[in-house]
């Protein structure tokens, strides 16, 4: 009697069972068939004289205030970390610069010309393009344009208690860390005092600073439509452009790429093409040189600006005991 209950209650148990495991291994064959929709490779133009292996340090910042926060950096600590990678010997390089790999070619370009006064302030400063031999590249990059990053003074100088003024006032004492930066931002923030945009916007072109896309809205791209992603990169890259800037990169709002991943190179949009050469990521670690193989150009670490695991003071500690290298420019190539 016993047999005669159990067993079509095990034989149940045992089709379903079977029913599970092979619809399983049905689905996965039919994925593993599926050609893998990767990225395609990006032929780079970039300098042969790099090596292939060494990192790159691209960091990520966002408010620069008084109270260090999960997103925030203190203003001191901020001022720190300038101090702690001078002294590592990290110099700085915009985000252009890094992924052309013309961060190499050293050279101090005085700007205007001999016979024209010096009346402009931003005609007495030399463009120092790429990093002194035997120095390493970082690329400071802030997110989001807020206030605390770049703020004005009633008379237009510069807050010194802003990210920009903190980095300004190290530059006058260290002019070999110019205030070179990327800043991936928001047409409904940058920076707020809107009076101020002009001004703010010749100061960065001056010092060599460069502008990337944040998008328009900050929208988690994957769940927009291509027709809105479109919007959202084509829209930012026009804004820019208007600023007098060109957005060659952009930094994905959450770290979050489109759907349609591919819509990062390139498309079209009423007659015009829009696309980006790189794309950063929100984290969490060195990023490959340019001429490595391991570049992705649409998918580029950031190393975020806080303590802690995986922060900038985590990295900086392997790089000063030897445990993660940094490409270095050579010491023996003629300035
Ligand atoms: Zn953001």
């Amino acid at each position: 009697m016993r047999f005669h209950y159990t067993f079509p209650f095990v034989l149940t148990i045992s089709v379903v069972f079977l029913t599970l495991i092979l619809s399983g291994c049905a689905s996965r064959s039919t994925i593993s068939k599926k050609p893998a929709k990767k990225m395609p490779v990006v032929k780079h133009p970039v300098k042969k004289t790099l090596p292939r292996k060494g990192h790159v340090l691209v960091l990520e910042y966002h408010k620069v205030v008084k109270k260090e926060a999960r997103w925030d950096r203190s203003i001191d600590r901020f001022c720190k970390d300038l101090h702690l990678l001078y002294d590592q010997g990290f110099r700085p390089i915009t985000m252009s610069e890094y992924i052309s790999g013309n961060f190499d070619s050293y050279s101090v370009v005085q700007k205007g010309n001999w016979w024209e006064p010096p009346v402009m302030h931003f005609l007495e400063r030399p463009a120092i393009k790429g990093i002194p031999p035997g120095t390493k590249p970082v690329v400071i990059t802030f997110d989001d344009s807020h206030p605390s990053q770049l703020r004005l003074l009633a008379d237009g100088s510069v807050d010194p208690d802003c990210a920009v003024g903190i980095w300004e006032r190290f530059a006058a004492k260290h002019p070999d860390f110019p205030v070179k930066a990327t800043f991936y931002v928001l047409p409904e923030m940058m920076w707020g005092q809107k009076k101020w945009r002009h001004q703010k916007l010749r100061i960065l072109k001056d010092w060599g600073c460069e502008l990337g896309s944040h998008t328009m809205n900050h929208s988690n791209l994957q769940h927009l439509s291509n027709e809105q992603v479109k919007k959202e990169f084509a829209h930012s890259i026009r804004f820019i452009e208007k600023l007098g800037f060109t957005a060659n990169t952009i930094a994905l709002p959450y770290g979050v790429a489109p759907r349609n991943r591919y819509l990062l190179r390139g498309f079209k949009l009423d007659g015009k093409w829009y696309g980006f050469k790189a794309a950063v990521l929100g984290g969490a670690g060195p990023a490959p040189l340019p001429s490595s193989k391991r570049f992705e150009p649409f998918r580029i670490p950031r190393v975020q600006g806080i303590n802690g695991f995986l922060g900038i003071n985590y990295w900086l500690r392997k790089v000063k005991y030897g445990k993660l290298r940094i490409y270095t420019t050579s010491k023996t190539r003629p300035l």
